[in-house]
């Protein structure tokens, strides 16, 4: 049967693709690419010379009903984003939904993904947390957003752009309080690899003393809250009460 393979390509060094990425990126039919441009640097690298077709999110709804009929007609496709993995802060939701109502057979592969790389790095806790993406571009959703994580216990992660770290590390110090723990996740897997870890208000700081710290690609994690001793307690008497009245 024909697929559609999910492909994850490198956040930034070029080691970091596997085997049988590359295998499948030299076998397949055509391999669609965000950026086609972008893409063919890393095929020549690889010496891959597989077709390479644009899916981005202004084509994708009409690009899907394409790529699913040579899917249809026995073509393999693999589908790559400019870095990293394919969906995740990246087109391609709406091919593989698509792919899915119709029954055709989806295979992602396992590889760089900025979220993961930065949170096993970071030291924040990993057994709960919760992938925000990019935060809104709009200042009073930005703010929204960022009240939702006041009492969250949970790591939060998030996608920033250079062009924004200063000002969301700046809201985030107002909203969540400037003794909020934050990891800055900076240029992973690059030459200028970066962890940055204090309290937001320390983030501030450190962002606004040397302009080089603003340069370069973002994860941003934000600590989960850590509830009191007094919350717990009365979160504690809620539930005994409820199980009270559950008793004979
Ligand atoms: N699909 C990608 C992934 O799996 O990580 C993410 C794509 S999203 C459009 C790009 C954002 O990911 C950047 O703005 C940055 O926040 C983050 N990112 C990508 N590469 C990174 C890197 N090498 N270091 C830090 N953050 C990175």
């Amino acid at each position: 049967t024909s697929t559609l393979f999910i492909v994850p390509t490198p956040i930034g060094n070029l080691e970091d693709i596997t085997h049988r990425a590359l295998r499948i990126l030299s076998e397949v039919d055509l391999i669609a690419a965000e950026d086609t441009r972008h893409s063919q640097k890393l095929m020549q690298h690889y010496n891959i010379s597989t077709r390479l077709i644009s899916l981005h999110d202004h084509n994708e709804s009409q690009r899907a009903s394409q790529l699913i009929s040579k899917l249809e007609s026995g073509d393999n496709i693999a589908l790559i984003s400019d870095a990293g993995t394919p969906l995740i802060s990246d087109p391609g939701y709406g091919l593989v939904s698509q792919c899915r109502d119709a029954g055709v057979n989806v295979v992602p592969l396992p590889a760089p993904c900025a979220a993961i790389t930065a949170l096993s790095g970071a030291g924040l806790a990993t057994d709960k947390f919760q992938f925000e993406g990019f935060l809104p571009v709009k200042a009073l959703a930005r703010q929204q957003a960022l009240e939702k994580l006041i009492k969250q216990t949970r790591t939060s992660v998030f996608y920033e752009s250079p062009r924004r770290i200063l000002d969301t590390v700046k809201l985030i110090a107002q909203v969540l309080g400037s003794e909020r723990r934050l990891v800055l996740a900076k240029e992973l897997t690059k030459t200028f690899e970066t962890f940055y870890s204090d309290s937001a208000g320390a983030c501030v700081t450190w962002l606004e003393e040397d302009a080089n710290h603003q340069r370069g690609e973002f994860v941003l994690m934000v600590a989960g809250d850590k509830p009191d001793q007094s919350d717990v307690s009365a979160e504690a008497l809620k539930l005994l009460s409820l199980l009270m009245k559950e008793l004979p």
